[in-house]
């Protein structure tokens, strides 16, 4: 089947012809496939959902892709080259994002009802650039003429600040692997206008919610005008959920009495909270009774947490809300009362002695279950965080440990591993990922190593060589890649990192040099009102330039920082890293899923025991991991205590001094911003807020055994083996199928 449609698309002249010949095919075939029935669905809605580019990975699950590739081939084309032409959808700003679409991909491979609900930003999170060492933000634009998305003719009205406005919902479709498909559903607002946007910039008119509602994800909230926006999309974004999902239901036959048994909804942190207060307000406006309208609600919606850093956890001033949605005001503030009548704990209170609406927990009462996203994580909120939650709804609480798709994060980005993989045990992993476990007991001769190591240094030069056609930038495939790619944050420590570069460098100036030359490759976007994430990135770019114009070092040390880091480069940079980052302050990463990937790519990991990594710590054993660092509860005790001070370890020191120093050195200043450079040298010697100098001795320790170690091929073969056959408890299907056994009970 389809063979004459590739065959005829393969012939055609350009790259940009041949790719949306392959768009058509691919949406007509999904098309063929049909939807995925069932009576009851679930509706994951987040505000982001960081996709990727979509061609190549429908095209792998559609089970057409070696037919196209080959296809190509014999027309001297390559797939990365017509990949080139599909823009990158910039939905999300990194983990939570990526985790929506891997669970999309999961739900539809595992054959379950689902539709993802989110809002079609016209000009994504933002691009980044850099200018003269410093981020810049500009527009993505990303929608083309002809694209993934499907106009529908679904719309509803929504009130806000006592205007209605009319709704737009385009479709794009999610192929599951050798399955049927599901949609992601994402709302838009006709009247939105891009011109607005300041040229080259991401400034507009804030006020002017009828032309900027969809235009950014996330735009700049650190301002009052910036909030405000962001309670419009969120609202914007759960009463077209709502609105959806009562509509569905009706049409599967729901008297809405019954809807619970139609619908569960997934609430992806609490950007979408004010679902339930929709959903409760549009029951009872069909005339159902407001106590009986709470419990149909409580029954179908479910929380997942995804941070216990405070000052992430949504807290909305009820006058910004009344703003926005009046409707929803005497809901909240009678969810609010029910609570305090059932209990005398004002920790537990919806609205706050300051006027406050606390979105996660309306959630957590409102809902009927919560859950973490790694062991460890899901540990402190019951433990701590949510202690008094915990209390008094002993059953709500669960784990589900994050995972990723193996068909984009392994599959897709790394032919040459899935190969070997297949050719030593056959392609069941593919669709049951344990089956990776039988990978360690056949492949473990010299001669597999070897052929893993091979692969390896074959993802590097692919590496290498699309590194400097983007950016111009050359590094050495025979140096150590060590990588670490996320979200720019202070909890994660990439200052950390930029500390030990110091330190190399310092100790190749004073002649002791490396047996292996090393890379560090960093990519990450900062916030962009987040001043400090913005000088980290400064310093490392900086030091990138110190020790490029240095001849004494550069042949030992280069540090690479990624421009606009995204789903795409991760697919590159991740297959070909030896290193795998992972370094958050002990307590604070809640699971990470770029620690997964790395795995399931051989690279070993270097971190705390944090997030997911504590699993990961426990699947592979010490021997395949690098651990270091103060433990969580150790950390936690510090937080509590208040006892933790940068002064102490900068001040008695003089070996930690010296490196904090360097960042204000002549050096430094002969490249960079001082001003930045001296705010993030002040920001570390006296708050230090994620204890980067607590951990930074024992870290250099381990990362220095680390490449030591790698010079052992054979030894660090067998590592990398070890962790690829151990990745399998990460796929995204064994997540999907714990959330549907324990909290959708859908089929
Ligand atoms: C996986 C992924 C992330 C999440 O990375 P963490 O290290 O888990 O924070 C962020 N951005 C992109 C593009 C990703 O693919």
């Amino acid at each position: 089947m389809y063979e004459n449609e590739i065959e005829s698309i393969a012939a055609k002249g350009s790259a940009k012809e041949i790719y949306y010949g392959l768009l058509q095919l691919t949406k007509d075939m999904m098309e063929q496939k049909g939807k995925i029935q069932g009576k009851k669905k679930v509706y994951y809605i987040s505000a982001e959902f960081l996709i990727g580019k979509l061609l190549s990975n429908n095209l792998i699950n559609l089970g057409v892709y070696d037919q196209v590739d080959s296809a190509l081939k014999k027309h001297g084309k390559s797939m990365a080259e017509i990949e080139e032409i599909e823009n990158e959808p910039s939905l999300g700003n990194g983990g939570l994002g990526r985790l929506a679409a891997c669970f999309l991909d999961s739900i539809a491979t595992l054959g379950l009802p689902g539709v993802g609900v989110g809002l079609n930003y016209h000009l994504g999170l933002f691009k980044q650039e850099f200018d003269k060492n410093l981020q810049k933000e500009t527009p993505n634009p990303w929608i083309t003429d002809k694209s993934w998305l499907r106009r529908t003719n679904v719309s509803y009205p929504v009130l806000m600040n006592g205007n209605t406005v009319q709704s737009v919902m385009y479709e794009i479709d999610v192929t599951g692997y050798d399955n049927q498909c599901n949609t992601l559903k994402l709302f838009d607002l006709d009247t939105v206008d891009e011109s607005i946007v300041q040229e080259n910039s991401i400034y507009f008119d804030k006020e002017n919610i009828a032309k900027n509602l969809t235009l950014f994800l996330y735009p700049d909230d650190s301002d009052y005008q910036g909030q405000l926006l962001r309670i419009y999309q969120q609202y914007f974004m759960v009463s077209n959920a709502a609105q959806l999902i009562i509509d569905e239901a009706l049409a599967r036959g729901s008297n809405l009495y019954d809807l619970p048994d139609y619908a569960v909804i997934q609430i992806n942190d609490t950007h979408p909270t004010m679902v339930i207060p929709e959903m409760i307000r549009l029951l009872t406006n069909r005339g159902i009774p407001m106590d009986h309208a709470i419990d149909i609600v409580s029954k179908m919606c479910a929380y997942t947490n995804h941070t216990i850093l405070a000052e992430a956890l949504e807290k909305w001033p009820l006058w910004f809300l009344d703003r926005v949605v009046p409707q929803l005001i005497p809901i909240i503030k009678m969810l609010d009362v029910k609570v305090r009548e059932k209990y005398q704990d004002e920790r537990v209170y919806i609205i706050d002695k300051d006027d406050r609406v606390h979105m996660a927990h309306i959630d957590i009462h409102y809902g009927f279950s919560v859950n973490g996203v790694a062991a460890l994580h899901t540990k402190i909120l019951e433990d701590s965080e949510l202690k008094h939650f915990k209390d008094i709804y002993p059953n709500k609480f669960n784990n589900k440990t994050n995972g990723i798709t193996f068909r984009r994060w392994l599959l897709h980005c790394n032919h040459e591993l899935t190969d070997f993989i297949t050719e030593k045990i056959g392609d069941g992993f593919k669709k049951d990922a344990d089956e990776l476990e039988k990978l360690a007991a056949v492949a473990n001769n010299s001669a597999d190593l070897e052929k893993l190591l091979a692969i390896k240094k074959e993802k590097k030069v692919q590496f290498k060589e699309y590194l400097e056609k983007k950016e111009g930038i050359k590094v050495d495939e025979n140096s150590i890649f060590d990588v670490q790619v996320k979200r720019l944050h202070e909890y994660k420590r990439q200052q950390m990192n930029a500390l030990y570069i110091i330190y190399k460098y310092m100790q190749i100036k004073a002649g002791n040099k490396p047996k292996t030359p090393i890379t560090m490759i960093f990519g990450a976007k900062a916030a962009p009102a987040y001043t400090i994430a913005k000088d980290i990135i400064h310093m490392i770019r900086c030091l990138s330039d110190v020790i490029c114009r240095d001849p004494e070092v550069s042949p030992y040390l280069t540090v690479v920082m990624l421009e606009n880091y995204n789903v795409t480069y991760a697919e590159r940079v991740i297959p070909a890293a030896d290193v795998s980052e992972q370094i958050s302050l002990a307590s604070k990463e809640a699971s990470g899923t770029s620690n997964m990937k790395f795995m399931l790519n051989g690279a070993v990991t270097l971190g705390t025991d944090d997030g997911a990594n504590v699993e990961i710590h426990e699947f592979v054993g010490d021997d395949n991991i690098y651990i270091f660092g103060e433990s969580s509860d150790t950390v936690i005790e510090h937080y509590a205590k208040a006892d933790y001070s940068p002064e102490k370890y900068y001040d008695t020191d003089p070996e930690i001094a010296k490196l904090v120093d360097f960042i204000i050195s002549k050096e430094m200043f002969a490249v960079g911003n001082k001003k930045s450079l001296i705010r993030l040298y002040m920001e570390i010697v006296t708050k230090d807020w994620f204890m980067a100098l607590l951990d930074i001795k024992d870290y250099i320790k381990v990362k220095e055994q680390v490449f030591a170690d790698y010079d052992q091929r054979e030894e660090w073969a067998k590592k990398m083996l070890v962790n690829i056959s151990k990745a399998g408890f990460f796929s995204s299907d064994r997540t999907i199928a714990q959330y549907n056994n324990d909290i959708w009970k859908l089929k």
